[in-house]
């Protein structure tokens, strides 16, 4: 069963040293995260697939790292700075600030026409507060996404050291055209990509990793000649699909969204989203443009660009004369396609049944759980649906919804519910005896590819050889570790849950002919191999 809710994720992820909240030992940030050890190197095996497909396998593209602090005029002519907002109107009743175009989506049912439609329904009292219900709401205002800094030693109250932290990574592609062209001697077509953090005063963060304030992007501009704009957008649609399946995504949690004309920026001729089933529902992992000649003609000198100091253009031999090239702009975030992976590798089944009558048992105190949550006032009224909707949904489910119960011991809204306590003692037991929980990712992004065990950790001549193993392996570039703290299966169960494909055991035969139990991970086969062949199999197998 793949993760069928967030919580699953997200414990694992804290149990297991993937992601943990940012700044805990002082309370946290709100929606700010950090990568552990795991996290950190399943995020740059992903970031790794990605430059690897998108600029080593192919001969039409470059790589580019740009400074996160640009020119104020980038944003300035990009248009962020006039436009890069999202309308936001203050509850008078509850003091907190929904979105205004997602109450409007939510409760009408459509998309907005602007801010006047929005505002005239505001005024007409037809919005209401997602939080308390009030319809006692504002004029909905722009509030700009941008992260404002001071460049310089002094604050000198002007605007004059203001910069931004980029909110994409784009505009730093953009505004190198011209240095990528002339250095690597390119011809049209050709694409630059870049991978790097961005920013964003987002209004509602959450979910997880998948809505942040600091994330990260991976993104390609793709230059054409016009006319050849539309066949390359779609060529890029197709690869970038395929990109996801090839890493074990499964095609049907992935979906290609066209973008409605009411949708499009202005400047856009057409938007695909590729978007992927989260536990929350359909949501974007990636969005393909074809940003038309907007971005080069808008950074290039000329009558609306007095500041700039370069015609972005290309001299086009055939015609004879400079053009502005259309752009394809593949954007993804580095951090959605990791959340995304987990949540399609993750795979937590019951082993066997658990007697009935401690099923019943649970069940029992599940349901008093969701019967406290109803009776509590002090909880927020989301919170409260959030958490008795799971709460019925795993009574009416149990044993088979124990693993989504045992997600939520997490949740720390749920741990201020007394009884909960109890609930999480009994399922916990249950969970160790009658659950396996592994992480089917693709060997290429799992956080480690191979474990070494010795059958005994008190056996000097099985642990030395274990730990030259994993010597061996690891000088070949195949990221292996070395464990003996606990019993082999209490090993195993250990690296599936982290998604590690392969495991090795040095046993008592070891010695004698030298050969181990190579362990895989999915098909839980072991078969015996001679330690000299290792590191040619891992090869193979991790390729
Ligand atoms: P959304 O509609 O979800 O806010 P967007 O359309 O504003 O996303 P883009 O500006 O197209 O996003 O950014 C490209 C990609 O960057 C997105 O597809 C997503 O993967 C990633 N991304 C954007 N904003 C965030 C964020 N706040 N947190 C994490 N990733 C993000």
């Amino acid at each position: 069963m793949p993760a069928s809710s967030l919580e699953s994720i997200v414990s694992l992820s804290k149990r297991r040293g993937f992601v943990f909240p940012s700044s805990a030992v002082y309370g946290g940030l709100g929606s700010t995260w950090d990568y552990g050890p795991l996290g950190v190197e399943l995020k740059n095996n992903v970031k790794r697939a990605w430059w690897r497909s998108v600029v080593h396998e192919r001969d039409d593209m470059e790589g580019l790292d740009a400074a996160i602090l640009m020119n104020r005029l980038v944003w300035k002519y990009s248009g962020h700075e006039a436009t890069f907002s999202d309308p936001m109107t203050d509850c008078r009743a509850c003091k907190t600030r929904p979105r205004a175009d997602h109450l409007f989506v939510a409760q009408k049912g459509r998309d907005p026409k602007g801010l006047t439609e929005i505002n005239a329904a505001i005024s007409a009292k037809e919005l209401k507060c997602p939080k308390c219900g009030s319809t006692d709401l504002t004029e909905a205002r722009p509030f700009n996404l941008m992260f404002k800094t001071t460049v310089g030693a002094v604050d000198t109250g002007d605007d004059s050291g203001l910069a931004y932290l980029r909110p994409e990574t784009a505009q730093g592609i953009f505004v190198n055209f011209g240095n990528v062209l002339d250095t690597m001697r390119r011809k049209l077509p050709f694409g630059v990509a870049q991978i790097g953090k961005a920013f964003r005063n987002e209004i509602t963060p959450g979910n997880f990793t998948f809505r942040t304030r600091e994330f990260e992007q991976m993104e390609i501009e793709y230059f054409v000649k016009p006319g050849d704009d539309e066949a390359a957008h779609q060529a890029w649609i197709d690869a970038r699909t395929q990109w996801y399946v090839d890493l074990g995504m499964r095609r049907e949690n992935l979906r290609q969204r066209e973008q409605t004309k009411d949708e499009l920026a202005h400047y856009a001729k057409r938007c695909v989203d590729l978007e992927y089933r989260f536990p929350m529902g359909w949501s974007e992992l990636e969005g393909i443009a074809n940003r038309t000649d907007f971005d080069l003609a808008a950074h290039s000198r000329g009558p609306n660009n007095p500041d700039s100091v370069e015609e972005l253009r290309y001299f086009d031999l055939e015609q004879k004369k400079h053009i502005i090239p259309y752009v394809i702009e593949p954007s993804a975030g580095a951090d959605r396609a990791t959340l995304a992976f987990l949540c399609d590798a993750y795979d937590e089944a019951l082993v066997k049944e658990p007697p009935a009558e401690e099923t019943a048992k649970l069940r029992d105190l599940v349901q008093s759980f969701a019967k406290s949550v109803a009776k509590r006032d002090n909880l927020a009224v989301d919170v409260k649906a959030r958490l008795t909707e799971a709460a019925e949904a795993i009574a009416a489910e149990l044993p088979g919804s124990l693993p989504r119960l045992l997600g939520l011991s997490d949740d720390a809204d749920a741990n201020r519910i007394e009884v909960f306590k109890k609930v999480r003692g009994v399922s916990e037991k249950l969970g160790d005896d009658y659950t396996r929980t592994v992480l089917r990712l693709h060997p290429r992004l799992a956080p480690l590819s191979v474990a070494v065990f010795p059958l005994k950790k008190n056996e000097p001549r099985l642990v030395e050889m274990a730990r030259g193993i994993r010597k061996e392996l690891q000088a070949e570039g195949i990221r292996t570790v070395y464990d003996d703290t606990g019993a082999i299966g209490k090993l195993y169960r250990r690296q599936d849950e982290v998604g590690t494909p392969f495991c090795i055991t040095v046993d008592f035969q070891s010695l004698d002919d030298g050969t181990v139990t190579v362990r895989d991970r999915d098909s839980m086969s072991q078969d015996r191999a001679p330690r000299a062949e290792l590191q040619g199999i891992f090869r193979k197998k991790l390729r």
